[in-house]
């Protein structure tokens, strides 16, 4: 089986260039993993920083552990959704632990906290607020959320797109949290 730019994946088209094996896929997934009774742990990039997602870099292949894992386990990732943790363990990487969302999941507990994404007044706020079904229910991140954002993106270990998706908020709301024109006070 063959993964290419036909199996949507995800939206960075990551397979455009290139098409790898399934079976090199689990070959570099299972070097970097530790199985415990409950969460199977990612070894590789990212993985041994507590609170942080995994990173997949091998092959060619920039992404998150987790999702590699589902892509690998489970199939495609459906267009339009994201990969969330059950056991709320970042860098688990065990499929029985993972399940799609839509962004509107991923942002509940963000709206509950009642940050909006944009954070201070924008010139342009439609391209810093991104709607998710109902009109009056923006996409907002909690201070955490922006912190580990700001890691991710200072360490260069996401692009701007992958935090974008990851986190269920807009190109724009990672714009503004990246370049600190957004929550400049944190
Ligand atoms: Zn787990």
């Amino acid at each position: 089986m063959y993964l290419t730019a036909s199996i949507p994946f995800t939206s960075r088209g990551l397979f455009d260039m290139k098409a790898y094996s399934m079976e090199q896929l689990e070959e570099s997934f299972w070097k970097r993993v530790e199985k415990t009774e409950t969460c199977w742990l990612w070894t590789g990039a990212g993985g041994g920083t507590k609170g942080r997602y995994g990173r997949w870099y091998a092959r060619g292949v920039k992404d998150f552990a987790h999702r590699m894992s589902y892509l690998i386990h489970k199939g495609a990732i459906p267009t339009g959704h994201i990969i969330r943790h059950k056991c709320h363990v970042r860098k688990c990487v065990n499929p029985d632990h993972l399940k799609t969302g839509t962004f509107k999941d991923n942002t509940q507990d963000a709206v509950r906290a009642g940050r909006m994404c944009s954070g201070q007044r924008q010139k342009d706020a439609h391209a810093h607020v991104v709607y998710v079904g109902e009109a009056n229910s923006s996409a907002v991140v909690t201070t955490q959320q922006v912190l580990e954002i700001r890691s991710l993106w200072d360490k260069n270990l996401a692009s701007r797109k992958m935090l974008a998706e990851e986190y269920g908020v807009s190109h724009g709301c990672i714009y503004g949290i990246t370049s600190r024109k957004n929550w400049s006070h944190i």
